[in-house]
């Protein structure tokens, strides 16, 4: 188990670590014999992120013992090749996994290996070629009957062993309802951790550790999570984070491109639920994530009915409508039209942000989008630094005006 010490005779009792932790871990005590108080680590608290470390560089009176069996058990250098989880759904692959395709790719020739792809199901094989025009220089292929139908079992089973197998050093799947359900179990099966909902993926220079950016504490920060001491390093991204990989018409000749079809025992395959019947949603009427055009609104209209002013400029470009938590919480709108962390993630060509402030939460859900304007009161807001035209202004003001001479 990891440990954590004050070196009572170095702390000046300044304080500056418990304003730094995270968690609360840290109080300030008095003592009797000394004017300056002591800090305490409360270890129940304490998940040993390091940051009082940094800040009590000065004085060095923090010291953390970390537990790391991974370290010496683990051949990291075994560990090479990016892979990304070809997600299909009814014989059809998600739309993430050629976003995760254009990103494997760089990452992957950053580290100067191969791009794989891994796909399951049934008469899927013919899809092989569709991953390699989009990237992959490899493709593992499991094509049966009984991977007709997403199923934990049956395909965390199989892709498991495959990683044990093979030993990838990063897998990437798509923070879809399957990604996230099947990307924990897979984890959990092969001891190894799980970034989830990343929004931002490099490679470190000079390592060979994967950057896992993503919100957190509440979204009041972005992390970035680095694996150093465990392989294959894994994490989930939602759709629309990264830009869709370009179809390569023609193979540069330089490359070499691979279908391997596995064949597994169908009697090993274990599996303790019955796939019955697929029952579409159709609660969700707003596809934000398909949208070419956003209009959202946010705090900034001021009451429920500023909607019908969004829904009507929204009509008038042919655009959906989109909104800020702050509305949603408020009962505005619906939170099906939410974006950001808590709600979708887009990336449409247009985006309109019509007085929403932009905190990091919302950003994080639409700023890859192509084109964003802002139209808000604030020049100085976040939102308005972002946006690739900033529209300073009251917004009852502005879009009627928009609309007018979009109607000419
Ligand atoms: C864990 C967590 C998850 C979250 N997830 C999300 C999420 O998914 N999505 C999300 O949006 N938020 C999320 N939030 C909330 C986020 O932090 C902000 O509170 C929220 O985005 C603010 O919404 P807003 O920009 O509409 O409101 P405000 O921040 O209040 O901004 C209102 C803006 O309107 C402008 N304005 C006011 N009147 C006018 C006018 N007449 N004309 C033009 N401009 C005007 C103001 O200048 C201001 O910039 C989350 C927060 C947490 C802690
Ligand atoms: S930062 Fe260091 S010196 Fe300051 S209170 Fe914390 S442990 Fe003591
Ligand atoms: S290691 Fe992290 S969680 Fe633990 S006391 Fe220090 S700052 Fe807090």
């Amino acid at each position: 188990m990891s440990k954590i010490y004050i070196l009572s005779e170095k702390c000046t009792g300044c304080g500056l670590c418990a304003k730094s932790c995270p968690f609360s871990a840290i109080t300030m005590t008095a003592r009797p014999e000394r004017k300056a108080k002591l800090a305490v680590v409360d270890e129940l608290k304490c998940n040993f992120c390091g940051a009082c470390l940094d800040a009590c560089k000065k004085y060095q009176a923090i010291v953390i013992e970390k537990d790391d069996i991974g370290h010496r058990t683990l051949d990291i250098g075994q560990y090479k090749n990016v892979w990304v989880y070809a997600e299909q759904r009814h014989g059809e692959i998600s739309p993430v996994v050629y976003e995760l395709l254009n990103k494997g790719r760089e990452l992957s020739d950053k580290l100067s290996v191969k791009l794989c792809a891994v796909l399951m199901g049934d008469k899927i094989s013919d899809k092989s070629k569709d991953l390699i025009s989009h990237g992959a220089d490899k493709v593992y292929v499991y094509d049966d009957e009984i991977l007709k139908e997403f199923q934990d079992d049956p395909y965390s089973g199989l892709l498991a062993q495959l990683i044990e197998e093979e030993k990838p050093e990063i897998i990437l799947m798509g923070a879809t309802n399957i990604g996230r359900s099947f990307a924990a179990r897979v984890a959990a099966k092969i001891h190894a951790g799980l970034t989830a909902d990343c929004t931002g993926l490099d490679i470190e220079p000079g390592t060979r550790n994967l950057m896992q950016t993503r919100p957190a504490f509440g979204g009041n920060i972005m992390a970035t999570i680095l694996t150093k001491n465990h392989r294959p390093q894994m994490a989930t991204v939602r759709h629309k984070v990264f830009k869709k990989a370009e179809k390569r018409v023609r193979q540069p000749a330089d490359r070499e491109v691979e279908v391997i079809k596995k064949t597994f025992d169908k009697n090993k395959i274990k599996n303790r639920t019955k796939y019955l019947k697929f029952v579409a949603d159709l609660s969700q009427k707003v596809n934000l994530a398909e949208a070419d055009i956003i209009v959202s609104g946010g705090r900034g209209l001021g009451k429920p009915e500023g909607f019908e002013l969004i829904e009507t400029f929204a009509k008038a470009i042919g655009g959906a409508v989109g909104a800020s938590r702050a509305t949603v919480d408020a009962g505005w709108i619906p939170y099906s039209h939410q974006v950001g962390q808590t709600g979708r993630t887009v990336a449409p060509k247009l985006y309109i942000a019509c007085g929403i402030s932009g905190q990091i939460q919302h950003l994080v859900g639409m700023q890859s989008s192509d084109m964003i304007v802002a139209i808000n009161k604030d020049p100085e807001c976040p939102m308005m630094k972002l946006a690739t035209y900033a529209i300073e202004g009251d917004l009852y003001k502005v879009i009627p005006e928009i609309i007018k001479e979009l109607k000419k």
